[in-house]
């Protein structure tokens, strides 16, 4: 599991002229199928799972709309299977078959599954949502950037990211998509890796006109999410007007620079937890998810903890997904290993999933992880929606 850390960052449409040509000519999209409010083509070449994209992007849609009010014109969403690199100008996007992960200096391995495009002037230009997978948090994601396209104003790019990468931290289950906020890979690299303010001030100016490095790219989703955490903790609204209106613009750094800090205190994962006591099954899911990030002892404690007392058997399996991932990155012993295992060990024996695939790779990880022995990447791929963040 430790291999498996690749996250959707979300690339600014900058880059859209040249990507869409790549794909083989700027008119070779092909019509898949037209749903209410939205359109998806698929890329030359690509056979879509039809059923797997409307179950991912309508909850997304749902959300999105829910949040910051109708689209104003229908949504044209571009499948292609794989992902994208960026050139270390960030100009160039190259679109990948397979896994695509690429490894951003400073940062390590990030996977781009998905942008946006506002388009442009001439037959370059295709506007929309690009994905490399049907996976419903990607699609959060750049529909905000597409629906704050439709508003007369301009955000700074590190708030749009920020409000982007909030929103679409979370999990879809039973067909809804719920809003989690606390994405633990930015906090985990925001911590290790401290910005001074120089860099701090440098990111916060940047424009999406700019030509950035993939690494900055990368960094501006995080300190924006970072900050819009905060704003968000703060006002406890998710309304991203509200966000605005609370945040100090006249002295842009040095509120950005207090509300990271009070993202990135030690204790805030922590505290962040306690909602794994929600009543709402959704919302526990939605914490577990990506938590074996944090590699963090006081966490996994409270992942065990909660498992312990869980009686929703799909949070189970995220809770056990996610704890028996961070007790292996933090090379766990003595009685907190032995409880991960019992817990774990118990919800994988008893686990039982409509979808075959998802039940083989528990059976995997139950016989692999458990007791200790082979590779379980493909299982832990197949079960990703319970711990892919
Ligand atoms: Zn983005």
């Amino acid at each position: 599991m430790s291999q498996l850390r690749p996250h959707p960052v979300s690339i600014w449409p900058v880059w859209l002229v040249a990507t869409a040509c790549l794909m083989g000519g700027c008119s070779s999209w092909k019509h898949a199928e037209t749903f209410e409010g939205w359109t998806l083509y698929r890329a030359p070449g690509v056979l879509l799972e039809v059923d797997d994209w409307q179950a991912a992007f309508e909850p997304a849609l749902e959300v999105v709309e829910r949040e910051f009010g109708p689209f104003q014109n229908a949504i044209r969403v571009h499948a292609w299977q794989g992902s994208v690199t960026l050139a270390e100008n960030g100009r160039r996007v190259v679109h990948q078959d397979g896994e695509g992960v690429q490894d951003v200096p400073g940062i390590g391995p990030a996977r781009v599954q998905g942008y946006h495009a506002r388009g442009g002037v001439g037959p370059w230009s295709r506007s929309g949502v690009f994905l490399g997978m049907p996976d419903a948090g990607t699609a959060v994601h750049e529909l905000i950037h597409a629906r704050l396209a439709e508003e007369p104003e301009r955000l700074p790019l590190w708030f749009e990211e920020g409000i982007a990468t909030w929103f679409g931290d979370g999990a879809l289950r039973n067909g809804t998509w719920t809003i989690d906020g606390f994405a633990c890979w930015p906090w985990r690299e925001l911590r290790s890796n401290p910005l001074t303010d120089e860099q701090l001030e440098a990111l916060l100016g940047l424009s999406p006109l700019d030509d950035t490095s993939v690494r900055n790219n990368v960094l501006v989703h995080f300190i924006g999410w970072a900050v819009v955490f905060d704003l968000a903790l703060e006002t406890g609204s998710t309304d991203w007007r509200v966000w605005q209106a609370r945040f100090d613009w006249s002295d842009v750094l040095a509120d950005a620079r207090q509300r990271l800090e009070r993202t990135l205190r030690s204790s805030t994962p922590g505290h962040w937890m306690r909602r794994l006591k929600d009543t709402d099954p959704d919302v526990r899911f939605a914490v577990a998810k990506g938590t074996w990030k944090l590699q963090s002892l006081v966490i996994v404690e409270a992942l065990v903890s909660a498992l312990e007392v869980e009686t929703e058997p799909e949070v189970q399996i995220a809770l056990a997904v996610n704890l028996l991932a961070a007790a292996n990155d933090l090379n766990l012993n003595g009685p907190t290993a032995w409880r991960v295992r019992t817990a774990a060990r118990a919800t994988l024996q008893a686990a039982e999933v409509p979808d075959p695939a998802e039940q083989e790779a528990i059976r995997v990880l139950f016989q692999g992880r458990v007791a200790g022995q082979g590779n379980n990447g493909d299982a832990l791929e197949a079960l990703r929606r319970f711990w892919a963040e």
